[in-house]
């Protein structure tokens, strides 16, 4: 492989795009986005930064993507390249990570690598690029981060992001001057000044609402989709949930005309994004005037108890042949500790909707894992399956298992152990078998969901085992070993589960301090 390979992907990549912004600019800096370009190009904040920093006079953000291989790349010596110039990341003064989860702080240690950058912020100098970090991550726990880059942007964005890339170049792009202009300023984390304590996360202005997609491709997850935001944040209290209503103000609201006049003419398929998009007071309208312009329409949450025939019968005009809800808890029980409201009553209307207008699938994503769950609630979730084919003779479970996060009224509580979460999928498992096929079980990973958890409540230790465990190969074994090594122990874990209602008493505490502005 050669520096040509490199640059020939990179231009198949760009050769689809509809909206590259191609800008002169004295300055220019790398916007990368640590897993492949398709998952960058789904992804609405990236999209958004890449937007509004390319609006700032003088200024340029060039793209870049993790590899889809790698490791292969590594080996093969490629560079990692931006998309609009196809120059090496390395040459710029400045990268700015968006990270949506904690997985892919492997695919920012490769990022690194491939761009002949020092992964660790000690090991670099005044001749290295300053490295920054933001994005959905930051909300949670962005500590494990904390060794590799030299200021994290905390929580949203939008004008973060332009200022801190405005006075970095002011200040000559030098990393203790930088720091120096940073240290007082709200929504920034600067892992050398602050240590282990992580400020607050920023809130940008109203003003900047909504996201919306730059660039069309059918390259992304979201094919050739237009993503536009109709709420920000959630005025709900799932107790799991870091975008629940004491992030930010809870949802703010983009109103109907707004989130229509936006949308492109061009634009065939429409993504409506938010935390709870659902419970804007308008939506009907919103997806009728998509609907009505002959276009697509995708919802990035559909809450079960916000669904009627009106809206699911605008979601099927719109293209829609799976009803997606979440239901998180695994019985009425589960879903009552967790605040989450939606019940058997709602899943079951749910069911019937998508049978009613000619849906394909009804899809439920679940929890399983949650403080507090007996095998008593997988029985219970088996049952009610048998309840739910009736209605609806296709259905899918989504299950992925618990995993604790920071500012949640849960962070703190343990994970339920690997062999817990893999007999209660054996047990759905053979618990749907006797459906013939009408109930099907996609589980994600019991394994690499510990190790997201010891991401989401470790520290720093945490962050530095991602990168011993990448260079022992990134298998499961090599993180184990990798975590263990370095004592990488939750720092907020509890000794044991806590019951039901230290959780509520947990939660309670939580609004308090929500309410108190804390
Ligand atoms: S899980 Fe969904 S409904 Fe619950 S607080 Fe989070 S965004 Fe809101």
């Amino acid at each position: 492989m050669t520096y040509r390979d490199a640059q020939l992907q990179v231009r198949a990549m760009v050769a689809t795009e509809r909206g590259t912004i191609r800008k002169e600019a004295a300055t220019r800096i790398a916007l990368v986005y640590p897993s492949p370009y398709r998952a960058a190009m789904a992804s609405l904040g990236y999209q958004q930064i890449y937007r509004l920093l390319n609006q700032v006079p003088g200024l340029a953000a060039d793209r870049a993507v993790l590899p889809d291989d790698a490791a292969a790349a590594r080996a093969a010596g490629w560079p990692l390249l931006t998309l609009e110039r196809e120059r090496p990341v390395g040459e710029y003064p400045l990268l700015a990570f968006s990270v949506a989860y904690e997985l892919e702080l492997a695919g920012l240690i490769d990022c690194l690598a491939l761009a002949g950058i020092p992964a660790l912020a000690a090991d670099r100098d005044h001749h290295h690029p300053l490295v920054v970090a933001g994005g959905p991550l930051t909300f949670s726990n962005p500590v494990p981060l904390a060794p590799y880059v030299d200021v994290i942007v905390l929580g949203e964005g939008d004008q973060l992001a332009g200022e801190v890339v405005a006075i970095a170049g002011d200040v000559g792009w030098r990393r203790e001057a930088l720091l120096d202009a940073l240290r007082d300023r709200p929504g920034y984390y600067l892992p050398t000044v602050h240590g282990d304590h992580v400020p607050k996360v920023g809130q940008a202005d109203d003003a900047l609402l909504p996201a919306r997609s730059q660039i069309l491709t059918p390259g992304s997850e979201l094919a050739d989709m237009f993503m536009t935001e109709a709420a920000r944040g959630c005025s709900r209290g799932c107790t799991y949930c870091v975008m629940r209503r004491s992030t930010n103000g809870g949802m703010r609201v983009v109103p109907v005309a707004d989130v229509l006049a936006g949308i492109p003419a061009a634009a065939r398929r429409v993504g409506l994004v938010g935390a709870a998009v659902t419970d804007h007071p308008d939506i009907r309208a919103i997806v009728r005037g998509v609907v009505d312009g002959g276009r697509e329409v995708g919802i990035s949450s559909l809450r079960a108890d916000k669904l009627d025939d009106e809206l699911v019968g605008l979601l099927a005009r719109g293209g829609y042949r799976t009803l997606t809800v979440a239901a998180d808890g695994a019985s009425e029980r589960m879903r009552r500790v967790v605040e989450r409201s939606t019940k058997e009553s709602h899943l079951l209307e749910t069911a019937a909707l998508a049978a009613r207008h000619g849906l394909k699938t009804t899809k439920i994503y679940m929890m399983i894992g949650v403080p507090g769950e007996t095998d008593d609630d997988i029985e219970e979730l088996i049952r009610f399956t048998g309840e739910l084919v009736k209605v609806h003779p296709k259905v899918a479970f989504g299950v992925a298992p618990f995993v604790a996060k920071r500012h949640t009224p849960l962070d703190g509580t343990d994970f339920a152990g690997i062999e817990v979460v893999d007999r209660r999928l054996d047990r759905l498992r053979k618990g749907f078998a006797v459906y013939r096929g009408k109930a099907e079980l996609r589980p994600t990973s019991a394994r690499w969901a510990w190790v997201e958890y010891m991401l989401a409540q470790g520290d720093r230790r945490a962050g530095l085992a991602v990168l011993d465990a990448h260079n022992a190969g990134g298998s499961f074994a090599a993180y184990k070993k990798a975590f263990a090594a370095r004592s990488a122990a939750p720092t907020g874990a509890r000794a044991r589960v806590p019951s039901s209602s230290e959780i509520i008493a947990l939660r309670k505490r939580t609004v308090a301090a929500s309410a108190a502005g804390q």
